[in-house]
């Protein structure tokens, strides 16, 4: 069950108008669809007047049944449509993301098997060994990526405009940390919860003002 429709779209650059595809829907049974979900070129139009190119972001609901789970790229609230999920739909994880960036890096996780907690801890981690080494200050720092897991350790990216560097991170290492304050990485499933690099750095805000 694919939902798509057209919709007249006003091309931010030129101010011309053309049709442009959307889907409310994904569902990723639908492999063609599912791969551009991943590459994120789903959400990518080419104006037919100016030829710019350039990504369009807009609610999308993806479901994913093999894997269990289903994401929902808005930056809204949750709403009642969302509610039938929750409640017809036991047993599946269910996230919020808020940019395409963060929607497609979440279907990478969830395909590979990983907790999306323990990879946000294990960028946080990463956050804080690029500082504390002084490899560059907090503002350079572009974007901090999932790149892959495997046998037992966790690949993450930390960008900045002229520079990458790789860490990797062993889920052993991971466990250890959230067994520590199992408290802290409880999430509310059933509200579509946003996790992500804000959400970790919330928790980590709040148990320091604790203290
Ligand atoms: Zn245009």
């Amino acid at each position: 069950m694919q939902e798509a429709r057209t919709i007249n779209y006003e091309c931010p650059y030129c101010h011309k108008t053309f049709e442009v595809q959307l889907y409310d829907v994904v569902n990723a049974e639908d492999v063609d669809l599912k791969e551009r979900c991943m590459s994120g070129d789903i959400f990518r139009v080419s104006c037919p007047h100016c030829k710019k190119d350039y990504l369009i972001q807009y609610p999308l609901v993806y479901i994913d049944q093999a894997n269990r789970f289903i994401l929902w790229l808005s930056q809204n609230e949750m709403g009642e449509a969302l509610r039938a999920y929750t409640k017809n739909m036991k047993g599946y994880k269910f996230r919020r993301c808020e940019s395409i960036a963060q929607f497609v890096e979440k279907i990478q996780i969830f395909e590979d098997g990983i907790d999306d907690v323990m990879v946000e801890l294990a960028k946080y981690d990463c956050f804080i060994e690029f500082v504390d080494n002084k490899k560059g200050k907090p503002e350079d720092i572009t974007s901090i990526e999932y790149q892959k897991a495997d046998n037992g350790v966790i690949k993450i990216n930390v960008r900045t405009d002229d520079q990458g560097m790789s860490f990797l991170i062993p889920v052993s290492m991971l466990e250890e940390e959230m067994a520590e304050h199992p408290d802290y990485y409880e999430v509310n499933n059933e509200e579509f919860p946003l996790i992500n690099g804000e959400w970790i750095r919330s928790l980590f805000q709040e148990s320091a003002g604790e203290a």
